[in-house]
């Protein structure tokens, strides 16, 4: 099979804050970025509503509107986007390979920005009811629960600001932690615990998620973390507000990660491991996890990958005609 690959000099991987702040800056330096931005592509922020705290926007704004903003002032200056999901790369091989499904691109310098996803407990019967009372989305499914009793698990802000949103459809919102400490800031525990529709169940686990055979959520068991004992819960949805993880999985074995898998960088750079490879946003960063951090660490991720181009200078464009297979193509991919 015949298969050209495609050069550019800066390919971007994602497009929440980060990602979309380094293809407007990159964009700007007239590097041409192409922005590969997932199917579903825009970051978290397509699945949040209002936001209030982003500077600019003093009455505030809605997250997908902000994300359409972020894309068209990326585009407006000379960004390409690609709207899939990356399924390999090779960030060792020069130029770096990046394959998208049968397409291959190759380019001097990647910025990561891929991201984090929303975790699950991890039980089987939330998973089967995914969809179905069970969700990681308060305001993609949050309308869905119009007078109904809903959990929230969590004990962090996610978990506070999903059960006040909440109770703008249910009648009673119980925010399940598993202990009576609250990584939560004040003023959102406050505002949850200020509202009368919500209340707190601590020192408790959702340790199995029921149906009583409907195929949607009717109820939860709760497990004490203290003593273990169980009981039961009746609710008609579950909304899991525990964490993200970040979304490395494609860059095993080639990029440094810490501990929780989020991407390592040499601050105050975004440079990774890997010379011409650097990192942004929720990727990368576990402590502050903000659209506007993301948006910063884009902005410093562009002026690196600009830096390095500069260092290594005008590159030839390599994309070449290259005849291969099946083997060869994963052989190259595989590096
Ligand atoms: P987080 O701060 O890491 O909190 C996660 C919570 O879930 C913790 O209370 C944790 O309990 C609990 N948890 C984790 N795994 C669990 C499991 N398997 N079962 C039960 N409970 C589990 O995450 P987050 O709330 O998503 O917030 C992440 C970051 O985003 C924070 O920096 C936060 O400030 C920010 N954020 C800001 C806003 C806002 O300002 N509008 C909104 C949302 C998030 P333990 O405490 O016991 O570990």
């Amino acid at each position: 099979m015949t298969q050209r690959s495609e050069h550019h000099r800066l390919i971007i991987i994602g497009s929440g804050p980060a990602g979309l702040t380094a293809a407007i800056y990159a964009a700007r330096a007239e590097l041409a970025p192409l922005c590969i931005e997932g199917i579903e592509a825009g970051g978290q922020l397509m699945q949040t509503t209002e936001i209030e705290n982003f500077p600019g926007f003093p009455q505030g704004l809605m997250g997908p509107e902000l994300m359409i903003n972020f894309r068209d002032q990326a585009e407006r200056f000379g960004t390409t986007f690609l709207t899939d999901d990356v399924s390999e790369v090779d960030l060792t091989a020069t130029p770096k390979v990046i394959n998208v499904g049968e397409r291959v691109f190759t380019a001097d310098s990647v910025i990561v920005s891929t991201g984090a996803t929303a975790r699950m407990i991890g039980l089987e019967s939330e998973r089967a009811l995914l969809g179905h009372g069970v969700s990681t989305c308060a305001t993609c499914d949050g309308y869905f629960f119009r007078d109904k009793e809903l959990v929230v698990v969590g004990g962090g802000d996610s978990a506070m600001e999903e059960a006040t949103f909440l109770t703008k459809f249910a009648s009673k919102v119980t925010i399940v932690h598993r202990r009576d400490q609250y990584r939560a800031s004040k003023i959102m525990l406050d505002r949850a615990r200020a509202n009368e529709k919500v209340a707190f169940v601590e020192w408790a686990a959702v340790t199995e998620v029921l149906d009583d055979g409907t195929g949607a959520v009717t109820g939860v068991t709760l497990t004490d973390t203290r003593d273990n004992s169980e009981r039961r819960l009746d609710t008609d949805g579950v909304f899991v507000a525990i964490g993200h993880d970040p979304n490395t999985k494609l860059f095993s074995g080639q990029l440094d990660s810490d501990e929780n898998g989020y991407l390592r960088t040499q601050a105050p750079s975004t440079r990774t491991n890997i010379e011409g490879v650097f990192a942004c946003g929720d990727v990368q960063d576990h402590e502050y996890r903000q659209a506007i951090t993301a948006a910063g660490s884009g902005c410093a991720a562009a002026l690196d990958a600009e830096r390095f181009l500069a260092s290594i200078g005008d590159l030839p464009d390599p994309s070449v005609d290259a005849d291969r297979d099946e083997a060869d193509h994963s052989a190259a991919v595989a590096g």
